[in-house]
């Protein structure tokens, strides 16, 4: 049965990028016999200029009956005096909310080519490879009551969890420590908020049942204080709505671009895979575009949806020796580097892909 995936490149550079996202998913479905079926639809801008509406209902439908749905970014300045619910990037909202997912996978890694290039020094980054695990249906942002006084002088907002909210997700980061280096940083600050109390209950009763996981419990500013100083420290970590909101955008500084950082939202009916970046207007239609968060995206689909790891390694390998080949696109090239377009780059992990497995092939034919 081939892998049905919901394809909506979006607006800006989201058409730009998906495009080479699926040229590496055609490339691994050729060498690996795997068999992907992709459908293109409407979001966002693209869809309020052909259709009226940011999320069309058949955009909804095709992807509420995916196998995977693969997007590129939404929004478009031209919308911007508009009223949320009338801007391109409600179709996403809307559709994150169709799709149920509560947990929200944000890998943060510093590619050793790249250490210069982020704010930190190089020795505290160098192999930082860490995993964010950010709860998203519950929390501050969305509990009730919320609002302002009939004053006006004062506003308030709910922060409220069940125990089955935490352990949901928590189960997800667990399970992702597994697979990684059995390590799981839970995310708190239990010294002060009965909600972080809660949590750190519910985390602590479950690493009962994951016993190869090692488990630590670090308070939200301490956590942020670490990833400044030590990111290498962490491997998985796993933080409520609020706190993972801001923490998976603080380890994102430790790659080095916005275009370089994947995601994945799941748990819900079916998974959502999309770079971390906007649709980037200033850059729109330049060919500027990094394509390597859309890739790495579209590695987490062969992992997650496919259950295709090992593939889904050979790309993250692949984007590792594009890189420590020279390969650039403009927001990651130094001083003095050549800049590839989005197609070059994206060819240019097409290209280490597949020398890859020559090598490994012509190995083991030794
Ligand atoms: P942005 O992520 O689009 O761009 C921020 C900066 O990063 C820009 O300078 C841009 O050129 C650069 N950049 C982003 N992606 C890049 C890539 N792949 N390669 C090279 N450079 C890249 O954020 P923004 O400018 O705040 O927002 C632009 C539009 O995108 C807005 O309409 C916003 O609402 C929307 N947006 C959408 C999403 C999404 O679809 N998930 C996320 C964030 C913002």
């Amino acid at each position: 049965m081939p892998l049905t995936i919901a394809l909506l490149p979006g607006d800006g550079i989201g058409p730009e990028v998906t495009a080479e996202a699926v040229r590496l998913l055609q490339t691994v479905a050729d060498y690996s016999g795997a068999s992907f079926q992709f459908t293109t639809h409407l979001i966002g801008s693209a869809a309020i200029d052909a259709e009226g509406t940011s999320l069309p209902d058949r955009t909804r439908d095709a992807c509420l009956a995916a196998g995977a749905v693969l997007l590129g970014a939404v929004g478009h300045p031209k919308h911007d005096g508009r009223e949320p619910s009338a801007r391109p990037e409600a179709g996403l909202l809307a559709l994150r909310q169709a799709l149920g997912g509560f947990a929200n996978l944000r890998p943060a890694i510093c590619h050793a080519p790249l250490a210069t290039r982020t704010a930190f020094q190089p020795d505290r980054v160098r192999g930082a490879n860490l995993m964010i695990v950010r709860e998203l249906l519950g929390g501050l942002y969305y509990g009730q009551p919320r609002g302002y006084t009939p004053d006006g002088q004062a506003a308030f907002n709910t922060l409220a969890y069940t125990k089955a909210e935490v352990e949901r997700v928590a189960r997800v980061a667990f399970d992702l420590a597994r697979k990684r280096q059995r390590r799981l940083a839970s995310i708190d600050k239990a010294n002060v908020l009965e909600t972080s109390r809660l949590w750190r209950g519910v985390v602590t009763d479950l690493a009962a049942e994951y016993a190869d996981v090692t488990v630590e419990h670090v308070h939200v500013d301490a956590c942020a204080m670490r990833l400044a100083t030590s990111p290498a420290s962490f491997d998985v970590m796993v933080a409520d709505n609020l706190f993972g909101d801001i923490l998976s955008d603080q380890a994102a500084s430790i790659a080095g671009s916005l275009g370089l950082l994947p995601s994945a939202t799941v748990g819900g009916t079916v998974d959502l895979y999309e770079p971390v970046h906007g649709s980037a207007p200033d850059i729109a239609g330049k060919g500027w575009a990094n394509p390597i968060g859309a890739i790495a995206s579209a590695a987490m689909l062969l992992r997650y949806s496919a259950g295709m790891e090992r593939e889904a390694a050979e790309v993250e390998r692949a984007i590792e020796d594009a890189l420590a080949a020279g390969a650039r696109t403009r927001d990651i090239a130094g001083p003095g580097e050549g800049a590839l377009s989005t197609q070059e780059m994206g060819q240019a992990i097409h290209d280490a892909l597949i020398e890859a497995r020559e090598r490994s092939h012509s190995y083991h034919a030794v």
